[in-house]
């Protein structure tokens, strides 16, 4: 049996050495369980000596790997490079700066093996040492995928997670362009044991995601996970013709009763301010898959390799 570790990397020079040691930490508990092991490095495009520190390891372990991209294409398609690159029967994919700990390995394979789970998936039950808001807007997007998408969304999940061949053919088998892994993960199904832990704090180098980034990136999974916002359109116009509906019996009537004054302009022009917004955030909205649309069609691929060892 092959136990494949993918280790994204996005200038982790640092990181590199130390994950690799912490993996290794396990070898004897791979040998227990008869399993080789081979450890897959994706550089994501890094500036920094990421892939000279690889390289060294490669040097001294045959069971290290590289693959390299041309550019920083994100995470999302360094995951999916490792899948597509990775042999093993069992694949785990885990961060470089070793806030997802292999030291849980021994406790999901268990999962996995003996207790006949295709994944042990890992979630964070603290948010220590992150910044408040950063952990407020967290909870918030969780809550909201779960209301709005019937994919099921773990609040604190990471992408650390131990997988069965089949289970990664069927990711791998999910080829779209805007990706988003906590979701396809949920999405594929198969029987999943949630494995919790404290939060680890990053100990070298930095985070590699803005407030802004992370923004970005939970519209993202809103909109591949979720149409809701496109019925939000229609909810919105049945409103308001409501609205207008008994603004309409109620103008009538106060016409019938009191005469016509004819005022009322400010109020109107509040009302068509008000309506022609609403107008174009929904075709803002609607605008917004369309694009997602038009990059899926382009069918561009995911990653371009620049090296592969
Ligand atoms: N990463 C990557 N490409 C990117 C950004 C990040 O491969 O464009 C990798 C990064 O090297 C790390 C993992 O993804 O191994 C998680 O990144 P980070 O620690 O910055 O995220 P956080 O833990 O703060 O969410
Ligand atoms: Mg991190």
């Amino acid at each position: 049996m092959l136990f494949s570790a993918i280790v994204p990397c996005y200038n982790e020079e640092e990181n590199v050495a130390d994950i690799y040691r912490e993996i290794t930490n396990n070898d004897e508990f791979f040998k227990s369980r008869d399993l080789e092991l081979e450890i897959i490095y994706i550089d994501d495009g890094s500036r920094d000596g990421t892939v000279k520190e690889v390289k060294k390891l490669i040097e001294s372990d045959k069971r290290v790997h590289l693959v390299s991209f041309s550019r920083n294409f994100g995470k999302e398609a360094g995951i999916y490079a490792g899948l597509e690159a990775s042999k093993g029967d069992y694949v785990a994919i885990m961060d470089a700066d070793l806030q997802d700990p292999p030291s849980l390995l021994p406790e999901m394979f268990k999962a996995v093996m003996d207790e006949g789970f295709d994944s042990a998936a890992t979630r964070r039950v603290t948010r220590k040492g992150e910044p408040p808001i950063r952990s407020f807007f967290a909870r918030l997007f969780y809550k909201l995928m779960n209301k709005f998408s019937n994919t099921e969304l773990m609040d604190g999940a990471r992408d650390y997670r131990l997988m069965t061949r089949r289970m990664v053919e069927a990711v791998l088998n999910m080829k779209e362009y805007n990706r988003f892994s906590k979701g396809i993960f949920g999405w594929v199904g198969f029987n999943t044991k949630w494995i919790e832990f404290e939060n680890v704090e990053r100990t070298k180098g930095e985070t590699k995601w803005s407030f802004w980034g992370l923004f970005k990136y939970s519209l993202e999974g809103i909109m591949a996970f979720s149409t809701a916002p496109l019925a939000l359109a229609s909810v919105m116009g049945i409103f308001f013709t409501f609205v207008a509906f008994v603004a309409i019996i109620f103008i009538i009537i106060r016409t019938l009763v009191f005469g016509d004054p004819t005022n009322g302009w400010p109020s109107m022009v509040c009302i068509i301010i008000f309506v022609s917004g609403i107008q174009l955030f929904c075709v803002g909205v609607v605008g917004q898959y369309i694009s997602k649309v038009y990059l899926e069609v382009k069918e561009r691929p995911i990653y371009i390799v620049k090296e592969k060892i």
